[in-house]
């Protein structure tokens, strides 16, 4: 029940104008969230990157409509790019860009076009993008458009979701050389004819994935906070003897840092998925639909300390 309120609440724009706009709602953010500019995502990154963990730095926005919009968050991103460049930050830090966000709704080439400029400037900058997951009915071309870029930027990332039923053949195709991809369970309403609905068989699923991907070829990034599909991803490394090296964890600002320090602490590479920008009521909305007891670390947020 609370999941429907909370993405109720996310999809409320007149909601959102009223709770982004009150300062104590961006405090309670904050941990969450880097904050609204590129400043604050800047300050953020360089705090994970002390602490010896990676990065993928995602600005937050809605859907664009119109070319003109595209235009602006690919000019966004180049921007972005060129100040984690100059702040020291690749190639510890790399982009998650959403396709929807650079007008695949529109006209997908445009959005192969932008998308490969915003490739082409992470290489100058020494690092990668990744090409985060939307809803099903954007994953043909967001693979499509993923295969021609990696043509020119082989180190570009995919995110596969679990809860697809299609994911386990999406894994077999890319666990190959050179290939990167981002495992996680999934984040969007799917209907049944598409997505595993039970949490138990996602959960089988990914461990499915998780079997294709670590016996692959590729490099998997394992995107989850669940503890026990974790302790399986360290033990599927053992037996498919993949090195500390050959493998990441991933997982979003503010979640479970405890348990981020001790991956990082044992030898393993953990990037940090670090949300910036305006827009960042959507965000943390869909985070508390997850899991609705964020809400009380939201309140510890709140009391002055
Ligand atoms: P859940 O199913 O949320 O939780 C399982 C169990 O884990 C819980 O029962 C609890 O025991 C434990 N747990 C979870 N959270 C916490 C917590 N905060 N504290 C303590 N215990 C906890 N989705 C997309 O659709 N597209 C994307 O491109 C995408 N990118 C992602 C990138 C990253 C780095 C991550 C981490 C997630 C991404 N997701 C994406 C979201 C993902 O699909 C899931 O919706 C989200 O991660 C919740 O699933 P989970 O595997 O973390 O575990």
């Amino acid at each position: 029940m609370l999941r429907s309120v909370f993405l109720a609440a996310a999809d409320s724009s007149r909601l959102g104008r009223l709770v982004s706009s009150a300062s104590v709602s961006k405090k309670a953010a904050r941990r969450f969230v880097a904050g609204a500019d590129v400043a604050d995502a800047l300050r953020a990154a360089r705090e994970l990157a002390d602490d010896g963990l990676g990065i993928t730095v995602d600005r937050l926005g809605a859907e664009t409509v119109t070319a003109e919009q595209a235009r602006v968050v690919r000019d966004e991103y180049v921007a972005l790019l060129g100040r984690l460049k100059t702040a020291g930050l690749t190639p510890a830090a790399e982009v998650s860009v959403k396709l929807s966000a650079l007008g695949q709704r529109i006209d997908d080439r445009m959005a192969y076009e932008y998308a490969e400029a915003v490739c082409a400037t992470a290489a100058e900058a020494g690092t990668s993008v990744t090409l985060d997951a939307e809803d099903h009915t954007t994953t043909d071309s967001t693979l499509e458009i993923l295969a021609e870029l990696r043509k020119d930027y082989p180190s570009t990332g995919a995110v596969l979701q679990a809860h697809l039923r299609r994911t386990e053949g999406d894994c077999r195709e890319l666990a190959t050389a050179g290939s990167r991809v981002r495992l996680c369970k999934g984040a969007y309403a799917e209907p049944e004819s598409v997505a595993f609905q039970d949490a138990l068989d996602i959960d089988k699923s990914f461990v499915r994935c998780l079997n294709i991907l670590m016996s692959g070829e590729g490099y998997p990034m394992v995107a989850t906070h669940d503890p026990r599909l974790i302790a399986i991803a360290e033990d599927r490394a053992r037996w498919f003897d993949r090195s500390a090296d050959e493998y990441e964890f991933q997982m979003l600002h503010g979640m479970r840092p405890e348990e981020q320090a001790r991956l990082a602490a044992g030898g393993n590479i953990v990037r940090v998925y670090l949300p910036y920008g305006e827009q960042w009521y959507a965000y943390l909305m869909r985070r508390l639909a997850e899991r609705p007891s964020t809400i009380s670390v939201l309140g510890r947020a709140l009391v002055p300390r």
